[in-house]
């Protein structure tokens, strides 16, 4: 049994990012584990190598503006890849370069698999696959990338979800039907549509919201990705395609809208409707809002579990989702206050963390904020 006092799942930027802000509170090396199934980055390192970020990178840190993709105040993807956009590939080595410089201790190829509680206050025993740990504090940052939308519409099992396509490239040439018309649907189309393919692009949602923010419309990068597209004959757009099922008839699958309309393709049609709301075995220690949602309170605790923690693109505070890195950044100090004070460690470094721009705690900040022009 292996004894600490914090451990944090998920080698993403979200598990990250709480680890390098501890480490830089003064937690000692076994007071800390961060566990990863895979390796630093695993989610980044599945991207399809065409896939970029949408949100651009700019080493902009020293005017107070951190690069929007940067998980401490002083480290920025673009200084070390030279690049706006990223790749995953290119995103995991950033990542890689903050577990060195933070010296944070990560275990990869470590699955957490079960969490039992020791008593209300005195927190966890953790199973993982090869050791049981010990620990007070838990943060859960497992992402969401690991577990694909397979319930948007009856027979999606039919479908090829778009994070298991690794190069768009490598794909049979011919006629491909993309289902769900945001980011990652409109990256798979553009990319099938230069790769010499013809593609239908369905979605059922009006992309006319009156905002900016992009967890609600669709972000520049992607817009102009649109436009480049936009006079290719080979794509095809129904933007008011609700699909209700896919089935398979002879060799051809036919997807199915709820008015009655359908598209057959040869291939198995692109699943872009985006992941399910899975806390793996963390799941049941968390209480959830109607939209599915977990409810969090003000620390990012779970209110059914004291000592458990949310970092990541789960985190919503009504109206406020956090589904970027650059929204829930600001979240990391939520958690780590609370293990910081209760620990003792030197909590100065929150000044610079906030100067940068990477404390959040003013939900409304975001509800109210306009762009005029
Ligand atoms: C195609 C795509 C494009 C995106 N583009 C952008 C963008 O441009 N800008 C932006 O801000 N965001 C973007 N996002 C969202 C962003 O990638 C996620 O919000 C981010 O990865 C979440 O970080 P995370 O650390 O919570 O999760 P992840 O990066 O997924 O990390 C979670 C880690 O936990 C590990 N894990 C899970 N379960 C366990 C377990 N039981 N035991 C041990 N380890 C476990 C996983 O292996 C993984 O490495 C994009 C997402 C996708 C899918």
């Amino acid at each position: 049994m292996i004894k600490t006092e914090v451990v944090i799942v998920g080698a993403g930027p979200a598990g990250l990012g709480c680890a390098a802000l501890l480490k830089q509170m003064g937690i000692e090396d076994e007071e800390l584990i961060v566990l990863e199934r895979g390796e630093v980055g695993e989610s980044f390192l599945r991207w399809p190598d065409s896939m970029r970020f949408i949100t651009p990178s700019f080493p902009c840190n020293g005017y107070h503006q951190t690069d929007l993709n940067a998980i401490t105040p002083d480290t920025s993807p673009a200084f070390n890849a030279g690049k706006e956009h990223l790749s995953g590939k290119e995103y995991a080595k950033y990542l890689n370069m903050v577990v060195n410089h933070y010296k944070i201790p990560v275990t990869t190829q470590t699955e957490l698999l079960e969490v039992s509680s020791i008593g209300p206050n005195d927190g966890f025993y953790l199973q993982t696959s090869d050791s049981e740990i010990q620990c007070k504090f838990l943060i859960w940052a497992g992402g969401e990338f690991q577990s694909p939308s397979m319930n948007a519409f009856s027979g999606a099992e039919l479908c090829q979800h778009n994070t298991h396509i690794r190069d768009w490239q490598a794909l049979e040439q011919g006629h491909y039907v993309v289902i769900g018309g945001y980011e990652s649907g409109v990256d798979a189309t553009f990319n099938l549509a230069n790769s010499a393919n013809k593609v239908t692009l369905l979605d059922c949602k009006p992309n006319d919201a009156d905002t900016y923010d992009p967890s609600q419309v669709l972000s520049p990068y992607t817009m102009e990705r649109m436009k480049s597209i936009a006079d290719n004959k080979d794509i095809d757009f129904d933007g008011e395609f609700e699909v209700s099922s896919v089935y398979k008839e002879g060799n051809e699958y036919v997807v199915q809208s709820t008015d009655g309309n359908e598209v057959r393709t040869l291939f198995p049609p692109i699943n872009c409707t985006g992941f399910e709301m899975d806390l793996g075995p963390v799941s049941d220690l968390f209480v959830y809002q109607d939209n599915g949602y977990p409810w969090v309170s003000a620390f990012d605790e779970s209110t059914k579990r004291r000592n458990l923690f949310l970092a990541g693109p789960r985190l919503y505070h009504d109206p406020t989702l956090l589904c970027f890195i650059y929204k829930f950044r600001g979240r990391f100090a939520a958690p780590c206050r609370v293990i910081g004070s209760e620990l003792e460690l030197d909590m100065s470094v929150m000044k610079h963390y906030r100067q940068a721009g990477m404390v959040l705690e003013d939900m409304d900040c975001c509800k109210q904020q306009e762009c005029f022009c």
